[in-house]
């Protein structure tokens, strides 16, 4: 049998990070059973469906890297598909219409016993007067004391009281069909094999489990995947902040970092916490998936990112930054600028955890570039006319300037002076980068080069005279 997985979101609001995590798991678990991932958007809901959300979704799960097999379905283009299985299931007596207005089901409710759930008064009549009234149609869920059971990849053997379940509705007033329905018409013709979605779904598999019987077609394998907890222990949700997708693209974290920070939400293979998507497709399995919840943590998913992008060559993240300063910052860097960042990069891509903690860490060198929430530090007074003398000492000097002559120069300079080395060093810091806080100053200088780095403190401390 070959193993069909699929994606299938809604497009009502943003990719967030519990709908990237299911992804990831049918992706992960198709390509590591060398079965096909695909993608459905369930855009059925036409009320609530947006065109733009879901090409923001398709946008996101591409930026993943995240790739599918076939084309994208789009459950719109299904729904005589699904009006021709909801008319079958009538002929055949598992659904019927239901007229009970607002009104009705308030009263029904109020009689029935608690633990039971709703049943229509339709579910017995054969009303043809009542065709021309308002209506949807919903399915007869057996009458019966009996229980309803499967095996759940995840979660084992499971079982469900029928008498819980509502008769459900399966397609609305209008005649379109619910997720409920539709999901199960699609799965089946997209012969899907396995599916794999957040456990919020499992009364939903309890329905759509009783529309396979009735239709008396194959059920795929369910895995329901515990969901994602807040530090709180509350459901992950935009309250929290950082939750979508979007978020986490627009402050520049590596897809890399994303991908394996969410596959070790709620899955493991022994104790690696730091890999890539090929070895996370060598590693996977349903059973690596655990029972209880997940914890996103910010800590560790800053942890796992920092290392990422260590592990790239200097190279590919000059790249990957100066594509998000363009996308995300609206900059686009002279040449010299980006040579410049090209060679201040080394010095701290140990310590940032994304590309828009590494762009303000090297704003400084590109010009017109604002610092985030930041104004510029600038000079006391006193420290300007201590480096004024400095700075005419600098300018004067025809040392090679790198690093270690800098280095030395400011060693013998603070000597002669009587000044500790940080006496100079912070405010010369300040003056080149407008911050306390920057990788060596020294680096810096080899990098901007005498020239502009004469020219920035000629603008901060030049104006002293005395
Ligand atoms: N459209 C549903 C959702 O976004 C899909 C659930 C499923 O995977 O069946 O929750």
């Amino acid at each position: 049998m070959e193993i069909r997985t699929r994606f299938a979101p809604s497009p009502t609001g943003d990719l967030h990070l519990g709908g990237a995590r299911t992804a990831l798991f049918n992706y992960l678990f198709a390509k590591s059973m060398k079965g096909k991932f695909l993608l459905r958007i369930e855009d059925t809901d036409l009320k609530r469906s947006d065109k733009t959300l879901s090409d923001k979704i398709i946008d996101d799960i591409k930026w993943l890297n995240i790739t599918w097999d076939e084309e994208i379905v789009f459950q719109r283009q299904n729904l005589n598909e699904h009006k021709r299985t909801i008319d079958l299931l009538l002929e055949k007596g598992f659904a019927f219409k239901c007229y009970s207005n607002k009104q009705d089901l308030r009263k029904s409710n109020i009689n029935e016993v608690p633990a039971n759930a709703f049943r229509s008064p339709w579910r017995e009549r054969i009303l043809n007067e009542e065709r021309s009234k308002p209506h949807v149609i919903r399915f007869k869920v057996p009458n019966s004391s009996s229980k309803i059971s499967f095996s759940d990849k995840i979660r084992g053997e499971l079982s469900w009281d029928l008498s819980t379940i509502e008769d459900f509705v399966i397609a609305r007033s209008d005649g379109s069909s619910t997720y409920n329905l539709a999901v199960v018409v699609d799965d089946h013709n997209m012969q899907i094999s396995h599916v794999i979605r957040g456990e919020d779904h499992l009364t939903n598999t309890v329905k759509q489990l009783l529309v396979y019987q009735a239709l008396n077609w194959e059920t795929p394998v369910f895995a329901h995947i515990p969901l994602i907890y807040n530090e709180s222990g509350e459901k992950l949700s935009k309250r929290d902040g950082r939750s979508n997708l979007l978020d986490f693209k627009k402050e520049g974290f590596l897809p890399d970092a994303i991908l394996n920070y969410l596959a070790r939400l709620g899955w493991s293979y022994k104790d690696e916490e730091f890999f890539n998507l090929d070895q996370a497709i060598s590693w996977f399995t349903l059973e690596g998936i655990g029972k209880s919840p997940s914890r996103f943590d910010i800590k560790k998913l800053l942890n796992i990112s920092k290392k990422h992008i260590a592990s790239k060559p200097v190279n590919e993240i000059h790249k990957s930054l100066l594509k998000y300063t363009k996308s995300h910052k609206n900059i686009n860097l002279s040449e010299s600028c980006s040579n410049d960042l090209r060679r201040f990069l080394p010095l701290v891509v140990g310590r940032c955890s994304s590309l828009g903690e590494i762009f303000n860490a090297s704003s400084f060198l590109l010009e017109g570039a604002q610092l985030e929430n930041k104004e510029p530090i600038l000079l006391e007074h006193e420290d300007k006319k201590i480096l004024f003398d400095f700075v005419m000492k600098i300018k004067s000097t025809s040392l090679t300037w790198d690093h270690e002559n800098l280095n030395e120069f400011i060693n013998i300079y603070c000597q002669e002076n009587n000044f500790k080395y940080r006496e100079i060093g912070v405010p010369l810091r300040i003056a080149i980068t407008g911050s306390t806080t920057s990788p060596s100053i020294v680096h810096i200088m080899e990098i901007l080069g005498k020239q502009k780095t004469l020219d920035r403190l000629n603008i901060n401390v030049g104006s002293i005279k005395n």
